[in-house]
């Protein structure tokens, strides 16, 4: 197929050329059930109405000036966020990546500024923080950093969701200034830690002068239930980042700040030519006031409820699926075996799904599935996953 594209992906046998809501069509006019959601980025589904209008509207007026002028969206959009998240100051960027590099450059002022020459930042086993060189460095995942050593140094690595490892690199690590989290890891296989994990980090780095940064670029805009995950533990981070579901398609990310990290950039100290244009605003400051009016999250909580326990009442007792977990619309379902061919057999029957960790089917539909398509998707998977297991 495409000799023209460098081969970062494997990719499926189809394309596709529209979508509505959960649904997804081929040049065949073949009909798809979503639920990978471009991977967690349409979480309001294929082609909203209301992001629709939102681009068009501001594409035939203006759509990028630079952020060397002000930008009204970019301000809206900011006092949008930090109004809804507790946080002081958005730094708004084009992706997930990119807002997970401001926030390793906050973690860095930081530490010098509390007088650490070469300061270490904890990042967790299993990790999933973007593919830039410092991101990569960050990520607990081997496949993503092999052939691209040198490393970003600097990174300190810990189990994820285990406390004492923690409170052992406290121990013994004076250059610690910083600590790197997903609230449930994505990539990682559906990974959620123990319940108080993110409130006895908040307490550790308390302690220690950390900044608490958590990566809610796929767990963040009401996949797991909540506007932001870290808000079912009723504690703030210093520093969150934001991308994937923020502008529904549109790139666009964010890194949040609070207190002191929200004061550490300077003019010139950071930047960026295309963040927070004009374009990429108008469809985020979209999804911000659907998702409130909506009460997506709740949406999100709701449903994600019913499609875990469906999943748990047509797969808990077959034999070869090990567990069946989710929080939200973020849903794992792991199996004893490798299942990464489940993919193709899915889309031959009209459903996309994801495969992650090797193990683990991951489902991330959009969050304003009604309870007949979410239905669709329970039977469609578990008979999948049957067929799958008897082979
Ligand atoms: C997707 C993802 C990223 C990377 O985002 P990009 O937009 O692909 O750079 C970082 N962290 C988490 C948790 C993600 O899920």
């Amino acid at each position: 197929m495409a000799e023209a594209l460098m081969v970062t992906y494997k990719r499926l046998p189809v394309e596709f050329v529209r979508g509505d809501g959960p649904w997804l069509w081929d040049s065949n006019d073949k009909r798809f059930l979503d639920a990978v959601s471009g991977i967690a980025v349409c979480s309001l589904g294929h082609t909203h109405a209301a992001v629709q209008r939102a681009i068009c509207e501001q594409a035939s007026r203006l759509i990028h000036t630079s952020n060397l002028y002000g930008i009204p969206n970019q301000q809206k959009l900011g006092e949008r966020l930090t109004a809804l998240s507790g946080m002081d100051r958005a730094f708004f960027c084009n992706s997930g990546a990119e807002a997970n590099e401001a926030a390793i450059k906050l973690a860095r002022l930081h530490g010098h500024r509390k007088g650490i020459d070469v300061p270490a930042i904890i990042v967790m086993e299993g990790s999933f923080h973007g593919r830039t060189l410092a991101t990569l460095s960050a990520t607990g995942s081997r496949k993503v950093q092999a052939g691209f050593e040198p490393l970003v140094q600097g990174f300190v690595r810990a189990p994820f969701g285990d406390l004492d490892s923690l409170t052992a690199i406290a121990a013994t690590r004076h250059d610690v200034c910083a600590l790197l989290v997903e609230p449930v890891q994505g990539e990682g296989g559906v990974q959620i830690p123990p319940a108080d994990y993110l409130n006895r980090v908040r307490e550790l780095c308390d302690r220690h002068g950390w900044l608490m940064m958590l990566d809610e670029i796929q767990t963040g805009m009401g996949r797991t239930g909540r506007f932001f995950a870290h808000q079912y533990n009723g504690i703030l981070p210093d520093v969150m980042t934001l991308a994937k579901a923020l502008g529904n398609g549109v790139p666009i990310g964010a890194c949040l700040a609070r207190g002191e990290a929200a004061g550490l950039f300077t003019p010139g100290s950071h930047g960026t030519t295309f963040g927070g244009n004009p374009l990429a605003c108008a469809a985020a400051l979209a999804v911000v006031d659907t998702m409130e009016s909506e009460d997506i999250p709740a949406q999100a909580a709701a449903q994600g409820k019913r499609l875990l326990e469906g999943f748990k009442t047509a797969l808990g007792a077959v034999t070869g699926v090990a567990d069946i977990r989710g929080l939200g619309m973020l849903i794992g379902i792991e199996l004893d075996r490798a299942c990464g061919e489940l993919v193709g057999m899915a889309l031959e029957q009209g459903l996309l799904i994801n495969v992650t960790a090797d193990r683990v089917i991951r489902l991330l539909p959009p969050l304003n599935l009604d309870d007949g398509t979410a239905d669709q998707l329970v039977a469609a998977v578990s008979s999948l996953v049957r067929d799958f297991l008897k082979a």
